[in-house]
């Protein structure tokens, strides 16, 4: 996989790359730049701001501040779905905003029309709040979007706040992430006091709501008794993010995404977080529990109990069904910052086997667990992005359980603030790699021919031209939700409609075929299939040396 690559790249590649051992994680490169040339699967960094961690919140209008091309990541690519409420007049999210620079702002300045852009849509959609975001022009000339946002929020009366997010600011959208979440951190968390009346209230973090996973997660816990305050970021209003402080405990699905607020909501207002997976049969019970057990009544729990019986008895005879088409089959996933771990649970659950993952912007904690943290070394990209000072608020700090609860807890083997990550839950021995490039899942669907990927946008059709069905898992193509109990049902049944259909014995993948010098063009100039290509070149090289005639002795000068 690695031998077509020169050897300062394949230096770096090969640390991306390892065989898992489980017992002792081995150490990986991660969240390192991408070797340019290299096609990879990563998207920027304000597209991790804007597209993935904010875009999701509806009553509020956002305006990318940039050219319009940026604008590509603001307009429905990711299906985080949402539902209008009785007091909302529009759901925001079918509106895409830009300033659309054009050349004289980007020479003369933008700021004017940035204050005009959000005049403008706040006289059209009257909006709770406004939320900017700068792309890599706007770093670049300088633009000040914060003071534009200071005096526009004067002016207008509402909330309006800017995220320096550039493209540039990091390796990948993982650092939109983390400044998004300083951005709703210090904007709109802790603005409203007014808890929810209903009783064991937690906020569900890292969960998009794409294809309506928050949904199901919201129906599947409504039936249990325990109350969504928010959900960050998916299916989710202003006011619900002002007042989340106010729940019991945070349940984090994509630690990549926002362990950041996690850690910051803990610290300033006593709200403990633990993670969860919703994707899986067996993970959802299991994190079910897991809240129950956090908060220590007897209903709850016995109820909790009642729900998984329910829903598994419902479950059992898809799974079954299922497996005897798909039991035995491989698939590789390479997918986000949590999905290529969580998802192999939904594999395995049919019987599958995940022969090989890795993630697009994870860090090495993702990987290896989170006991590694204090060993990652701090790099120069990291340090792009503010760390936030966070105290306890001397008033509404408030500590959800005293210390003998907690130690009660602990010794009873419950784990706080815990993330094992994915190489741990992984089989000895299976192929990790993190930034996948388009290279690599050529030569990976050779070498392990896997029955199905899942993966993100960019690699989808590469991989179906292998003759391999390709799961999209970041939108889930037009699919969804695979959240909870009903969504592992329409993914069981799903995989098995993809995996088994016929039509992709049809496709030859280009492997397979012999090497046609007309059509094969990879693989180096010396490939006895690229013969027609060293012709040219020799062809071209005679055209561009002819012999040099001696000039005429009686020639004009210049001529
Ligand atoms: S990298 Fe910069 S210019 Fe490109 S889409 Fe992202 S913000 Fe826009």
């Amino acid at each position: 996989m690695l031998k077509i690559y020169p050897s300062k790249t394949l230096k770096k590649r090969s640390k991306q790359m390892l065989v898992n051992d489980p017992s002792a994680p081995p150490e990986i490169g991660a969240n390192t730049r991408t070797v340019p040339g290299i096609i990879t699967q990563r998207g920027c960094t304000y597209a991790g701001c804007r597209g993935v961690v904010i875009g999701p919140i509806h009553d509020i209008l956002h305006i990318t501040h940039g050219p319009i091309g940026c604008g590509y990541y603001s307009w429905l690519t990711r299906r985080n779905l949402a539902q209008q409420r009785p007091d909302q007049p529009i759901n925001f999210l079918q509106y895409a905003m830009s300033t659309d620079m054009m050349e004289s702002e980007i020479i003369f300045g933008g700021e004017k029309k940035l204050a005009a852009a959000i005049r403008e849509a706040y006289e059209i959609f009257k909006p709770k709040a406004i939320a900017v975001y700068a792309t890599c022009p706007v770093g670049l000339i300088g633009d000040d979007i914060h003071s534009v946002c200071r005096e526009a929020k004067k002016e207008l009366g509402i909330n309006v706040f800017g995220f320096s997010c550039e493209g540039y600011k990091g390796v990948s959208q993982s650092a939109g992430h983390h400044i998004a979440n300083n951005g709703v951190f210090k904007h709109m968390v802790g603005l409203l006091d007014e808890p929810d009346p209903e009783p064991f209230r937690i906020n569900v973090l890292g969960e998009y709501n794409i294809g309506g996973d928050a949904w199901a997660i919201d129906t599947l816990l409504k039936k249990c008794g325990i109350h969504v305050t928010a959900t960050l970021s998916g299916d989710v209003t202003y006011d619900q993010i002002c007042k989340c402080h106010t729940a019991d405990l945070n349940v984090v699905m994509c630690h990549r995404s926002i362990n950041y607020m996690a850690e910051m909501m803990e610290t300033k207002y006593g709200v403990p977080w633990i993670k969860v997976n919703f994707i899986g049969a067996e993970q959802s019970a299991k994190s079910l529990r897991k809240i129950a057990a956090y908060f220590q009544d007897k209903q709850l729990t016995d109820r909790v109990e009642e729900v998984i019986a329910q829903e598994m008895a419902e479950l059992r005879p898809v799974i079954a069904d299922v497996k005897t088409r798909c039991e035995g089959k491989t698939a590789a996933m390479f997918v986000g910052g949590s999905r290529a771990h969580h998802y192999q649970h939904l594999f395995k659950d049919i019987g599958m086997l995940t022969v090989a993952a890795g993630y697009e912007f994870a860090h090495r904690d993702d990987y290896e667990g989170r006991d590694v943290l204090p060993s990652i070394k701090i790099d120069a990209d990291s340090r792009n992005i503010e760390e936030l000072e966070v105290e306890a608020d001397p008033e509404k700090f408030q500590a959800r359980k005293t210390p003998e609860q907690l130690a009660a807890l602990e010794a009873g083997g419950f784990s706080f603030k815990d993330y094992e990550g994915m190489m741990r839950e992984m089989r000895k021995e299976t192929l990790i790699i993190d930034d996948i490039s388009h290279h690599e899942i050529e030569k990976l669907i050779e070498l392990y021919k896997p029955d199905i990927i899942g993966s993100g946008i960019k690699d989808k059709f590469v991989i179906e031209k292998f003759g391999v069905p390709c799961k999209q898992l970041h939108s889930y193509d037009y699919g969804g939700p695979y959240a909870a109990f009903t969504g592992a049902a329409n993914f069981y049944k799903e995989v098995d409609r993809m995996i088994n259909t016929k039509v992709w014995q049809l496709v030859t993948p280009s492997w397979k075929k012999p090497a046609d010098p007309a059509h094969t063009f990879g693989r180096g100039i010396d490939n006895p299939a690229n013969k027609a290509i060293r012709e040219l070149i020799a062809g071209q090289a005679k055209v561009k040396k002819p012999a040099k005639a001696a000039p005429a002795a009686d020639a004009p000068c210049g001529e």
